[in-house]
C-alpha cells in the first residue's frame, strides 16, 4: 500500500458517539441518525456505518441513491434516510433498496407511490420534508399539512416523519440565533397544522450538528448530527451567548491523514523548491519529500501554510504542493530516517493540525477538506 493514506480511527467515531448519546440523553431519549453522505465525508461510508449501527446508531443517511445502493449492496439493512430528491428513473431503485425518501412535494410522492408498488413492496416510509428557511428541499411551512394528508393518503405510502434543515444552527451571531428560532418556530406550527388535521407527524428531525449542540429544543424525536460524529464541532469563539458557552465539546477527528518522508534532499542556501520557486532556502538544509499533493486532496492554497509532525516533531511545508507530492523543511541536520511516517492532521500529537485548522486557512470548512481527500488516497480502519 502506498505511504499517503487516511487512517480511520475507529476508536475516536466510537467515543464521538457515545459522547453525542450522552449529551442528548440530557434532555430525553432521542434517536441519532447519521449521514454517511459523501462516502460518509470522505471516511468510508460502508465500515463507518456499520460501525456506527454497533455504536447504536438508529438510522443512517445518504444524499444520493447510489450512496444508498452501496450500503445495501455490501448487507447494511438499518433505515437509511435519503436527503436529495431521486430522479423519476430512480423511484423504482429507491424504493426497492427501501430507502427512506425526503418529500417536499406532490409529484414526488406519486412517483415514489407508484414505484413502491412497482418495486414489488406494498408499502413504504417516507418523511415529509418542509423548507423552514434553508431554501432547499422541502415544501413551504404553509403547505405542509395538506402535502401530509396527500402522502398519508396513499395506500402505499407510510408518512413515518417530518424533517426540517437548520441554515445557521452552528452560528452564535445573535442576528443568526433569531434565525433559527424563527425556523424552530415555523417548523412547530407546521406540526401543529399536521396534528390539527388528525395526523401523526412521525419522527420529528431537525437538529444537523449545530442544534445537536445548542438547541435542545431542535432536538424533537432524532437527531442529525454529521460533521460532530467524524470529529468537528462547530468553531464559535468570543461568544456572550450563554447557550454557546461553556466546556467545548471535547470530540476527537476520526481521520488522520498520513504520508511518510520517502527520500531526504540537500537543499543549497539560495536554491529553489518547487514550482514557481516561491521558496528559497536562506540557509543550507535538507527537505523531506512527501507522496502528497493536491490530486490527494491536499488543497493547494495551504501551500507554505502547514506542518507535519513526524517523530513528534513538526516541521514546516515548503513552496508549492504539487499534484503529487509536497517538500517539508527537515533542517540543517536532520535526524529522520528515510521512509519515516509524517501526520499530516488529524494526529493527536502535540502541534498536530486538524481538518478545521487547514480548512481555516485555505478559507474552507473541515467538510470540504475531509470529503476532498480523493480516492487514490487507501482509507485503513484502525482501532
Ligand atoms: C448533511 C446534512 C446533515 C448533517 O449536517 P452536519 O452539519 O454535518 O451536522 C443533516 N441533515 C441534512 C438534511 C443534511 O443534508
Amino acid at each position: 500500500m502506498r505511504a499517503t493514506k487516511a487512517l480511520i480511527h475507529i476508536d475516536r467515531l466510537k467515543s464521538n458517539i457515545l459522547m453525542v448519546r450522552e449529551h442528548l440523553r440530557k434532555n430525553k431519549n432521542v434517536a441519532i441518525c447519521m449521514p454517511v453522505k459523501a462516502d460518509a465525508y470522505g471516511h468510508g461510508a460502508v465500515r463507518i456505518a456499520e460501525e456506527a449501527i454497533r455504536c447504536g446508531v438508529d438510522y443512517l443517511a445518504v444524499a444520493t441513491v447510489d450512496e444508498g445502493l452501496e450500503l445495501r449492496n455490501a448487507g447494511i439493512s438499518a433505515p437509511v434516510l435519503l436527503f436529495s430528491q431521486f430522479l423519476k428513473e430512480e423511484a423504482v431503485e429507491t424504493a426497492r433498496a427501501r430507502l427512506i425518501p425526503f418529500i417536499g412535494d406532490a409529484e414526488a410522492a406519486e412517483l415514489f407511490a407508484a414505484a413502491v408498488a412497482s418495486g414489488g413492496c406494498s408499502r413504504l416510509p417516507v418523511f415529509l420534508k418542509i423548507d423552514t428557511g434553508m431554501g432547499r428541499m422541502g415544501c413551504r411551512p404553509e403547505d405542509a399539512p395538506a402535502l401530509a394528508a396527500f402522502i398519508a393518503s396513499f395506500p402505499t405510502l407510510e408518512y413515518a416523519g417530518t424533517a426540517t434543515h437548520l441554515a445557521v444552527s452552528d452560528s452564535a451571531e445573535p442576528r443568526d440565533i433569531e434565525y433559527t428560532g424563527l425556523q424552530l418556530t415555523r417548523f412547530k406550527s407546521a406540526l401543529d397544522g399536521i396534528r390539527g388535521k388528525g395526523l401523526s407527524p412521525g419522527i420529528v428531525t431537525a437538529a444537523n450538528t449545530g442544534a445537536t449542540l445548542y438547541y435542545p429544543e431542535a432536538w424533537f424525536d432524532m437527531a442529525r448530527p454529521g460533521i460532530l460524529l467524524y470529529g468537528y464541532p462547530p468553531d464559535i469563539t468570543n461568544s456572550a451567548e450563554p447557550r454557546f458557552s461553556g466546556p467545548r465539546f471535547a470530540v476527537r477527528p476520526v481521520m488522520e491523514l498520513e504520508s511518510a518522508v520517502v527520500a531526504i534532499k540537500q537543499v543549497k542556501r539560495g536554491e529553489s523548491v518547487s514550482y514557481g520557486r516561491t521558496w528559497i532556502a536562506e540557509h543550507d538544509t535538507y527537505t523531506g519529500i512527501l507522496p502528497l499533493g493536491y490530486g490527494d486532496g491536499l488543497p493547494r492554497g495551504l501551500s507554505g501554510k502547514f506542518s507535519v509532525i513526524i517523530n513528534g516533531k513538526s516541521y514546516p511545508g515548503v513552496g508549492r504542493i504539487c499534484m503529487d507530492q509536497c517538500m517539508v523543511d527537515l533542517g540543517a541536520s536532520p535526524d529522520i530516517e528515510r521512509f519515516a511516517a509524517a501526520s499530516v492532521f488529524g494526529g493527536e500529537m502535540p502541534g498536530a493540525l486538524d481538518a478545521a485548522e487547514i480548512a481555516r486557512r485555505t478559507g474552507t470548512i473541515p467538510y470540504e477538506i475531509c470529503c476532498g481527500i480523493t480516492k487514490r488516497v487507501p482509507r485503513v480502519y484502525t482501532n
